[in-house]
């Protein structure tokens, strides 16, 4: 009887090993297979921000209204579909970024808008949740994508920012797409500059204010680009692109390069992807604020976005917005202008566009 229960123990070891090395050899095949790595089914989802401000139903034509939700529908399905596929959240975001800077409704990539000096200079950055690695470029005038531009920048130097030249002899190096700077051009941009233009002449010799002081700087910027992810794998990450503000002068920068008040992700907390008057952003650090808000004070992803763009950036007298996804794929997008171009699309496919406040 003692035998017979020895060689049964036996027998159960026995399968229990084989079982094991089965696993352990399709563990090593995965790895070798041109599928994506171990899927799991956790939550996913995906939210794009196609820039805040005075957006009003009653300026906008229904043509233009439906190019927009158009847009920005392809935009987020082009995520989504990296997304469920097992791709990171990083290949979502720049995926869906690059839909809307090659559109020339956004004011990023094609469509940027005009600088005083009738030239366009592009922003863009990426941060990626896992690894807390960034990278931005500021001030380039001949890369068509300027947010791949920000991912090599992360990837492949040792640097988080670059800028200007240097920034484009980095992306020939890199052998990043590169466009004569008359790509850039729409005419519904240079419009806007010169309308700008005319009423800094009247406007401001009136009352002496430098046009970087004026409250019309307000109406001077629209449709910056950005995107927040979470991925199957349960990474966030985030990125902005932009062509910053109408009219702008002296090689100005905004929020959307600079990690922390135009773009963060952090795994432990949140995605944030900012638009709105740059120099308010920087300030209030508001990508980052929102994150900390969560880490530190324990706040949800709603009460922090909120608590940073209804509270603290009025408060300093700017406005804008921003779009977030938080760990568990809860997604914030709060603006205190009239309107913000948004769309969310969560793991059930379930989609969201919306252009003004409800
Ligand atoms: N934040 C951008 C900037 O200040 C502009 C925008 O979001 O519309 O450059």
């Amino acid at each position: 009887m003692k035998i017979r229960s020895l060689f049964l123990f036996l027998g159960m070891l026995f399968i229990v090993a084989c079982q094991s090395t089965v696993q352990e050899e399709k563990k090593s095949n995965d790895s070798t297979s041109n599928e994506p790595a171990i899927v799991n089914t956790e939550n996913f989802g995906i939210v794009i921000h196609g820039g805040a401000g005075t957006i009003l139903k009653k300026n906008m034509s229904d043509s233009l209204e439906a190019a927009y939700n158009a847009k920005l529908e392809e935009a987020i399905r082009t995520g989504h579909e990296v997304l469920k596929n097992g791709g990171t959240s990083m290949e979502a975001v720049t995926a869906s970024i690059n839909i809307m800077e090659d559109s020339p409704l956004f004011n990023a990539g094609k469509g940027a808008v005009f600088t005083h000096d009738e030239t366009n200079e592009l922003d863009a950055s990426v941060m990626d949740g896992k690894t807390l690695n960034a990278g931005a470029v500021s001030g380039v005038t001949t890369i068509k994508n300027p947010i791949n531009l920000a991912v090599a920048v992360m990837d492949k130097s040792e640097h988080v920012m670059l800028s200007g030249k240097g920034a484009e002899q980095f992306a020939k190096e890199q052998n990043i797409p590169q466009v004569d700077p008359s790509y850039f051009y729409t005419e519904r941009r240079f419009q806007s500059l010169q309308r700008i233009k005319e009423k800094e002449k009247t406007e401001l010799d009136h009352d002496g204010k430098t046009a970087f002081m004026d409250p019309f700087i307000k109406e001077s910027k629209f449709g910056t680009v950005g995107c927040a992810a979470l991925d199957k794998h349960g990474n966030l990450a985030a990125g902005t692109s932009t062509g910053g503000m109408t009219n702008k002068r002296y090689n100005r920068i905004g929020d959307a390069p600079i990690i922390g008040a135009g773009t963060y992700a952090n795994n432990a907390t949140c995605a944030v992807s900012s638009t709105g008057w740059g120099e308010f952003f920087i300030r209030a650090m508001v990508a980052h604020d929102i994150s900390a808000l969560m880490e530190y004070k324990g706040l949800s992803l709603q009460e922090a976005a909120s608590e940073v763009i209804q509270k603290k950036v009025p408060a300093l007298g700017g406005d804008g917005g921003i779009v977030a996804i938080d760990k568990d794929g809860n997604v914030a997008m709060e603006f205190n202008t009239a309107g913000m171009y948004r769309a969310h699309m969560d793991k059930n496919g379930t989609l969201n566009v919306k252009i003004y406040k409800e």
